[in-house]
């Protein structure tokens, strides 16, 4: 329709869909998403006027006649809408049951990194405060988890180092297991502007993705050898001597042990785990050491992996040893993948080992001060982690997790091993979920709770570059749905608490008093303008553009970075004569997740990633006889997908690649749920061995 500007409503937001952070108008008339448009460049700092498909395009789904509008409650098996009071009393009920009869510990909270930092606040402070339990944790857990083990330890903070001056202005970038053009558009201009201007653009990947195209160096490697490669850059640089001394004597503990543990990663063992060419090895290993400046760019290619954590330890190391750490243009950057997983699912403790600000839950300062707040007694506040996500589902398994509760979150297209994941939900003895739609994990609940999205809420997100922003209702709620934060609100009043909150901007409040990297934040600085990357330590502080200029912050308190060895080990699982081809995993660009969303949108959907598709190199499917189109028949040693072929050079001869968006016929369909990361508990969803038969069905 065409409409006058005069007539609609114009609301400056941040987007709901990556963890790129980026700002808009959005217009809105009558209750409905027209469609947004770059705002004042002043109010988004980090895409000024730049946004992608995703956040251009994808609102129909807010108006989806699937979109939940009233609690549902099951009875026989069925679901029937029920009221707020009806469908609250039941989770009280189901939750309290299993509180009575197992204790606070047989249950399972999963918060979700697509609501807001005050949602997630709330939700935490209920699995603590009301249930008595640190089984709290989040979706950070399949895809940084790693990240945030390693960088914490090394460095100080589990979250990138960097601000946007890196991004656009650094002299090198090293991009690894990020396929930026696709996962995280509006940083892949800055990037490809960057290089257009001289910077040089190193990438190492498994698959040929479109940045090796612009990049000055591409080379394949094995997924699943990062360490090795790494490891091996690390020891040609010292026995070349092109490390940076000064920097290492001065900031950095743990060298000489580092310096011993890559003895064994010469370039022709390297060459042989991993496949990297030594000349190649050499060449980027130099242009990183020599540069003035140098980003390390990475995504879930790194930190999904049963040895994820020594994947971020080994770059860490990297950017140590070449003194590419603390200043504004260089310096160690995870691409985060959901709007708000930063900060919903990291900075505000939905934890099992964590409060809010990375505070240790079982240290005894912290349990106090957080119980003296919430004026509760210090011998209720749980004093031992809970189970991480990938252990909850292993728990429940075993018998030890009766219950969960799970808001915004669809493991069972997520988790490793879909089949496992939908028999521990449906054994469970009492599920809640509270989402916008009827996921397919919600079909499994015993009660549903409608929740508004983010086109209807209030709060802030934070980004991959922590920059803290306001989230902005441009819309009146549908229906009977109520704010994530306003209804775990209602549910502790049942349970006999008062929380004071009557709007988002009170909890930020509450966060700030008590989170020491955002004790400045409020909603007040944020609505005057003001750009607040944390760390924010209080209300005249400015915020933190880039991290550890002067000091480190780690827990040994000395200021020094602690490199840790990273230990060079095979991928847990290796490919034989009955599982030949290596699967890996990844996104595409039109697509967000689990496709709650985007799924919806006719757009996005048409063409090849309607449907779930397996990249297969043209060598490869020759040997099978498949072709373009057809339906192959992927089997690992955990499950079997069906789905269609597309032959292509991205993936080399002996892999093939398999989004992550899909149920019907996805990538965790054939994953597996154990082993774990020892230190992240994260699961290998990047190494599958598979084979692959030319018959199929759509
Ligand atoms: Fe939204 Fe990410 Fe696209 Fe920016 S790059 S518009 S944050 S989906």
């Amino acid at each position: 329709a065409d409409y006058r500007l005069s007539d609609v409503n114009v609301t400056d937001t941040t987007c709901g869909h990556c963890a790129v952070g980026c700002r808009f108008d959005l217009y809105t008339k009558d209750g409905e998403v027209l469609g947004a448009r770059p705002t004042d460049p002043e109010k988004a700092p980090v895409n000024g006027i730049s946004t992608c498909v995703k956040g251009k395009f994808t609102y129909s789904y807010v108006d989806d006649e699937d979109r939940l509008t009233e609690p549902l409650v099951k009875e026989n098996g069925e679901f029937r809408e029920a009221s707020w009071d009806e469908a609250l009393d039941r989770v009280v009920e189901g939750l309290g049951d299993i509180i009575d009869e197992y204790g606070p510990d047989a249950l399972g909270l999963i918060a979700s990194s697509k609501a807001t930092n005050e949602d997630n606040y709330v939700m935490q402070r209920f699995a603590r405060e009301v249930l008595g339990t640190n089984n709290i944790d989040n979706c950070n857990r399949l895809c940084h988890a790693a990240t945030v083990e390693g960088l914490a330890a090394t460095l100080g903070f589990g979250a990138a180092s960097t601000g946007l001056e890196a991004l656009e202005e650094t002299d090198c970038y090293l991009l690894t297991g990020s396929n930026i053009t696709e996962a995280h558009p509006v940083f892949a201009t800055r990037v490809k502007q960057n290089v257009a201007e001289g910077a040089e653009l190193i990438v190492f990947d498994p698959r040929k993705i479109q940045a090796a195209e612009y990049a000055d160096q591409f080379t394949r490697v094995e997924p699943g050898y990062d360490t090795t490669w790494i490891n091996g850059m690390i020891r040609y640089i010292i026995e070349e001597d092109l490390h940076d001394e000064k920097f290492i004597e001065e900031r950095v503990d743990g060298f000489e042990k580092v310096k011993e543990s890559v003895q064994q990663f010469t370039p022709e063992f390297v060459e042989k785990k991993a496949g990297v060419p030594p000349e190649e090895l050499k060449s980027a290993a130099e242009t990183i050491a020599n540069a003035d400046s140098c980003m390390f760019g990475w995504a879930l290619g790194l930190a999904e992996h049963t040895h994820g954590t020594d994947n971020i330890y080994a770059i860490a190391n990297l950017a140590l040893i070449t003194g590419h750490v603390g200043d504004s243009k260089s310096g160690l950057a995870p691409f985060r993948g959901q709007n708000n997983v930063q900060g919903g699912g990291g900075d505000m403790g939905p934890l099992p080992n964590n409060f809010p600000g990375y505070q240790s839950a079982t240290d005894d300062e912290n349990r106090a001060k957080f119980a003296d707040y919430w004026d509760m007694d210090i011998e209720d506040m749980p004093d031992e982690e809970g189970y991480r996500l990938t252990e909850m589902f292993l728990a429940a398994d075993d018998g030890d997790l009766k219950g969960m509760f799970v808001q915004g979150e669809n493991p069972t297209v997520s988790e490793p091993n879909i089949d496992h994941a939908q028999k521990v939900l449906e054994d469970l003895e009492f599920l809640a979920v509270q989402d916008i739609f009827l996921t397919r994990t919600a079909e499994h609940a015993d009660v549903v709770l409608p929740a508004t999205s983010t086109v209807e809420s209030n709060g802030t997100y934070t980004s991959s570059s922590r920059h803290v922003q306001l989230v902005k209702r441009a819309i009146e709620p549908k229906g009977n749905t109520k704010p994530d934060w306003a209804i775990t609100k209602a549910l502790a009043q049942r349970f006999g608490y008062e929380w004071e909150y009557e709007t988002a901007s009170d909890i930020m409040n509450e966060i700030s008093d008590l989170t020491p990297i955002y004790g400045g934040v409020s909603h007040e600085r944020l609505e005057n303008g003001e750009e607040l990357q944390w760390p924010v330590w209080d209300e005249d502080h400015p915020g933190t553009p880039y991290l550890y200029d002067e000091k480190f912050l780690t827990d040994e308190g000395d200021e020094l970075a602690h490199m840790h060895v990273a230990e060079g080990i095979d991928p847990a699982e290796l490919p034989d004569e009955q599982f030949p081809l290596v699967m890996t995993t990844g996104r595409v660009l039109y697509q967000y997740h689990t496709g709650t969303l985007t799924f919806r949108e006719e757009g996005l959907t048409e063409g090849y990633t309607g449907e779930s598709f397996v990249e297969i190199h043209p060598d490869t499917a020759a040997e099978y006889g498949v072709s373009e189109g057809e339906y192959v028949t992927l089997t690992s040693r955990h499950g079997t997908a069906e789905m269609k072929a597309a032959v292509t050079e991205r993936p080399s001869p002996g892999e093939v690649f398999t989004p992550m968006h899909y149920f019907k016929g996805g990538a965790n369909n054939l994953t597996k749920e154990e082993p774990l990361d020892p230190p992240s508990k994260t699961a290998e969803y990047k190494v599958t061995n598979v084979q692959l038969t030319a018959e199929g069905q759509p």
